[in-house]
């Protein structure tokens, strides 16, 4: 047993608690999304923040961008992996049109307080193409002073003049997809970015101002040992980014096409799996990484574990964030948005997306508006995936319900959890304890009222 100061964590633990289940970026999750949502619920919804009495809180907004010039073999993203530069000229003037269509149903107050580039590969974009975009979402939208805005980094794409021309647009944050540092991994995943390539992206990064860089590693892919991963480890630790994510490879080709030309054979197994895991967390913890949640850690210094300390972690689509709860408006393909108690999906097709532009209707392809007992339950589950606590008065003041009773069940099934230890349930709260910090999604899973529905394939955390 690894005893650390606000994180334990074993072996026999992990083998017992380690269970498949959603990683609650949303509840209900993802998978529970229906066509019975249209575009004339997501307008209502849109149009509730357009009224003079409401105080909004200010918007985030994210930004898919599907394009990429190659194909990761690992990847499950909604990409379109092409080399014809001009499809983006077209897809930026359909993105104008989509946000001047949900400018007008959101109303006048338009602060934002959060931006994401996601993808797909937002540098496949021109500079000229970016600029054009951050031109066309300021006319829109009023950021504000101490606004996030963060865009991933394929760092084959970059160089230093566009690291200062993302700082010039005003992007503080960025993401990088590192992944693995092994030549042989590289080689299997098709993606080749060797440690001086990244880390001269990293160094641009900082030269031009950007106050916190994010690292993607991913272990479980093929041809990775204890030994290359450990290697891995030590490069990553010498770049010293502000948070680093350390996801577990799903390995998924039916429902991903690109992870059949992963050679199923080069998989580390389980067990080979679990020890990498193992390995990292002390690798990361000895280096003086925090552990903040699921698979991410952070400097002691970094806001996230701040807010880890002060109790403000929120978690939203893009992971853990230190933002409190925003309504996120999303553009693009695939693009996911919360407005209210309500969730909306845009279709996955160019196709599509285009054909609903082209009559001025809002892409949305499906969505689930909450009932008040998934916002409750959602409130419970996102604290316990903030590692806690549940505060029962808070609940019971902000729904109106004792909570008690009402998760009588729910409490009951959550003794095994307390028995051993991962949490502790008291009068007036539920508490997650140092060694419950790697297994919230159990507990979480326990309040969640459309698991036994769902028909989602969902991932063990190792
Ligand atoms: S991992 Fe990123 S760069 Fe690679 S194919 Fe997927 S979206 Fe594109």
């Amino acid at each position: 047993m690894n005893t650390l100061p606000d994180i334990e964590f074993s072996e026999e633990l992990i083998r017992r608690f380690d269970k498949l289940g959603p990683r609650y970026t949303s509840y209900p999750t993802a998978d529970r999304f229906n066509a019975d949502f249209t575009e004339a619920s997501y307008i209502r919804y849109l149009a509730q923040r357009n009224n003079p009495a409401a105080t909004n809180p200010p918007l985030s907004i994210y930004v898919h961008l599907p394009f990429c010039e190659s194909l990761c073999y690992f990847c499950g993203c909604n990409k379109i992996v092409t080399k014809d530069r001009t499809r983006t000229a077209e897809y930026l003037r359909y993105l104008a049109k989509e946000m001047a269509l949900v400018a007008q149903h959101i109303g006048p107050d338009r602060r934002a307080s959060q931006l994401h580039f996601g993808g797909g590969t937002p540098t496949f974009l021109t500079p000229d193409e970016l600029r054009e975009l951050m031109d066309m979402l300021r006319s829109h939208f009023h950021f504000l002073p101490d606004a996030e805005l963060g865009i991933e980094i394929d760092p084959r794409t970059v160089n230093d003049d566009t690291m200062a021309m993302l700082a010039g647009l005003g992007f503080n944050r960025t993401s990088f997809g590192v992944q693995d540092f092994d030549p042989a991994v590289q080689q299997s995943v098709n993606r080749i970015q060797p440690y001086e390539m990244v880390e001269k992206a990293v160094t641009a990064s900082r030269k031009s101002g950007f106050e916190s860089i994010n690292a993607d590693l991913i272990y479980g892919l093929p041809k990775q040992s204890m030994a290359s991963f450990d290697r891995t480890l030590d490069r990553v630790i010498e770049l010293a980014p502000e948070r680093i994510a350390l996801y577990n490879y799903a390995h998924l080709p039916s429902r991903f096409r690109a992870q059949r030309l992963i050679v199923e054979a080069e998989l580390p197994s389980a067990e080979e799996r679990l020890q990498i895991f193992l390995m990292s967390v002390h690798r990361l913890l000895d280096a003086g990484y925090i552990y903040i949640g699921l698979d991410h850690f952070s400097k002691p210094e970094d806001e996230l574990n701040k807010a880890r300390i002060d109790k403000t972690l929120h978690r939203n689509f893009q992971g853990y964030t230190t933002r409190a709860d925003c309504d996120l408006i999303g553009f693009g393909v695939s693009a996911i948005g919360k407005v209210g108690h309500s969730y909306s999906q845009s279709v996955r097709t160019l196709k599509a997306y285009y054909e609903h532009l082209d009559i001025d209707q809002l892409p949305v392809e499906k969505g689930y508006a909450l009932t008040p007992d998934d916002v409750l339950r959602r409130q419970v589950i996102m604290e316990l995936m903030c590692s806690g606590p549940v505060t029962f008065a808070a609940i019971n003041a902000a729904h109106g319900i004792d909570f008690k009773s009402y998760f009588a069940d729910e409490l009951l099934q959550l003794k095994q959890y307390e028995e051993a230890g991962l949490i502790v349930v008291d009068e007036q709260r539920i508490s997650v304890t140092p060694k419950g910090r790697m297994f919230v999604r159990a507990s979480g899973m326990v309040f969640d009222k459309h698991l036994a529905q769902s028909t989602a394939k969902f991932s063990k955390l190792i």
